[in-house]
């Protein structure tokens, strides 16, 4: 089918199949998705792309729901050595007139409902528009059911760009992480032998799949390994765990393991069969850690990556899963820890900005040769935006991101120092530790926590809790209360949007 000189993705995913009848995705309805359905279906439908004018490098936005016929229609794009450009299901037409005015897609498949919205947007760039629905029914699997599926894969090199994914721009513009089907073929092998991936593993996939963690690592990983997946259209723990007895693996982001742990039906038995809980995206407490672990018996395994450089590092499959930590540097991956201005390397345990290097990083942001330029080191090394260190054992551990770091009086504080000694307080569910502008201070360090429900909490009793714990410098300003944090579809706190109510606060 392919020459195994092509380095396309879908080259290297599908190349070396041995058994088509394999299973590869198993849905809820009782569909059963083998491996040579894939290849046919991704044919069918890379023919169609071609036919409505698709070319090897053009963008192919996509915004619709987590479908089988979403997945293939990703592998189709790639197949046919057009570069996917996923989009979060939330966004809004004016959001979405952003992506594609910027990545100038010239073809943009969505949902029916927005088809009418959006061809005045696609109109300006030139762009085709076609639909497909939640059930993976629409124009464009109309218009592929009438191709053959036989479709020669696009030759493609290593650095030819396979995706473009938007970060989630919670500062400033969004961007396009430009990556390379090598960066995204690559990763995926290494966590393939990782984290011990074989044939027999069926994984629950629960996550959508317009963002790094469901389509590359959990999609990728399985379909290289020649694995299952069980595709769930989000997360809906009963049904989780009336599927663990049949499933091997699950990849979550953390809200996955703290609304799992609310089900008096977790237990050690019906984990029994699962070999592997992998968490990432945002971080996971240690308590809930720690909790997973006395209730089912297995280590919750935690790795830290990002859309520009997938996975970067992980905790080990066979020692130490640290609470708290996010684990070593994945193979081929380097990872440091340095001074954020002089981008001198610090020592183990000291805080600074988190630089990697590696085959998973991406080759840059979407027309923003400036913004590239600024987020590299001289020697190749990616400047994160994560703060953390790394531990005289080797594992790093994330402290948050370099934009949420409060400077009060010319101090740094870090929030997780803070909200780890806020959540080990009684009563409290967690915390979320802000800069807010402080006309003496520069920024006034504040908390705002969720307390549980009839807890006796207020201000001065948290004070009163942290007062000896934190430095003076360190001590928040103000407490205020919330029944949640405000998160994103990933399971990230979202800190801006903290800033932005409280913003007034210490205005005088
Ligand atoms: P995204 O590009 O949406 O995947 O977000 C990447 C960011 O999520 C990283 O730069 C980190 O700030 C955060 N992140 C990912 N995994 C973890 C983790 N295990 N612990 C803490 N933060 C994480």
């Amino acid at each position: 089918m392919n020459s195994p000189a092509n380095a396309n993705l879908f080259s290297r995913l599908f190349g070396s199949l041995d058994d088509p009848s394999r299973l590869a995705i198993e849905t809820p309805d009782g569909r059963h998705i083998s491996y040579g359905d894939l290849i046919e279906r991704s044919g069918q439908i890379a023919n169609f792309l071609v036919k409505r004018g698709v070319k090897t490098g053009d963008r192919v936005a996509v915004q619709v729901e987590k479908s089988v016929e979403n997945l293939i229609l990703y592998l189709a794009v790639v197949r046919a050595g057009a570069v996917y450009l996923p989009l979060n299901t939330a966004y809004t037409l004016n959001e979405l007139d952003y992506f594609v005015t910027d990545a100038e897609p010239s073809l943009v498949v969505c949902d029916p409902a927005k088809a009418e919205g959006l061809r005045a947007i696609a109109a300006k760039v030139g762009a085709v528009i076609e639909t497909l629905d939640a059930d993976g029914k629409g124009s464009l699997s109309e218009g592929a059911d009438a191709e053959k599926a036989d479709f020669a894969t696009v030759p493609r090199e290593n650095d030819d760009l396979a995706a473009i994914l938007y970060t989630s721009g919670t500062t400033g513009r969004s961007k396009g992480a430009m990556l390379s089907h090598d960066n995204l073929a690559s990763n995926s092998r290494t966590l393939v032998d990782y984290w011990r991936f074989t044939d027999k593993d069926v994984l629950i996939h629960a996550l959508p799949i317009y963002h790094t963690h469901g389509l590359f690592v959990a999609s990728n990983v399985t379909l290289f390994a020649r694995a299952a997946m069980i595709f769930l259209p989000k997360l809906d723990p009963e049904r989780i765990i009336k599927l663990m007895p049949r499933a091997t693996v699950l990849m979550g982001v953390p809200t996955f393991y703290t609304r799992l742990l609310q089900s008096p039906n977790l237990t050690k038995e019906t984990t029994s069969h699962m070999r592997l809980f992998i968490s990432g995206s945002a971080p996971l407490l240690a308590e809930t850690h720690r909790e997973w672990s006395a209730r089912t018996g297995h280590a919750v395994l935690e790795r830290y990556g990002m859309t520009e450089t997938n996975m970067n590092t992980s905790n080990p499959y066979d020692g130490e899963r640290v609470p708290g930590a996010v684990g070593f540097p994945l193979p081929g991956v380097s990872a440091r820890v340095v001074d954020p201005e002089s981008g001198k390397p610090l020592a183990a345990d000291e805080i600074g900005m988190i630089e990697v290097k590696g085959p998973n990083v991406f080759k840059g942001y979407w027309r923003m040769p400036e913004k590239t330029k600024a987020d590299f080191r001289d020697d190749g090394f990616f400047i994160t935006g994560d703060l953390g260190k790394i531990d005289a054992k080797g594992y790093v551990h994330i402290v948050g991101r370099g934009k949420d770091l409060v400077i009060s009086g010319g101090f740094n504080v870090y929030p997780k120092e803070i909200e780890s000694e806020i959540d080990a307080i009684d009563g409290v569910v967690e915390s979320a530790v802000i800069g807010v502008p402080h006309a003496d201070f520069g920024e006034g360090v504040t908390a705002v926590v969720v307390p549980q429900k009839g807890a006796k909490l207020d201000e001065a009793s948290i004070l009163h809790a942290l007062d000896g714990r934190l430095a003076k410098f360190k001590m928040p300003k103000r407490v205020l209360f919330e029944d949640d944090l405000p998160r994103n579809t990933m399971g990230k706190v979202q800190k801006n949007v903290l800033r932005e109510k409280y913003k007034a606060l210490y205005a005088k």
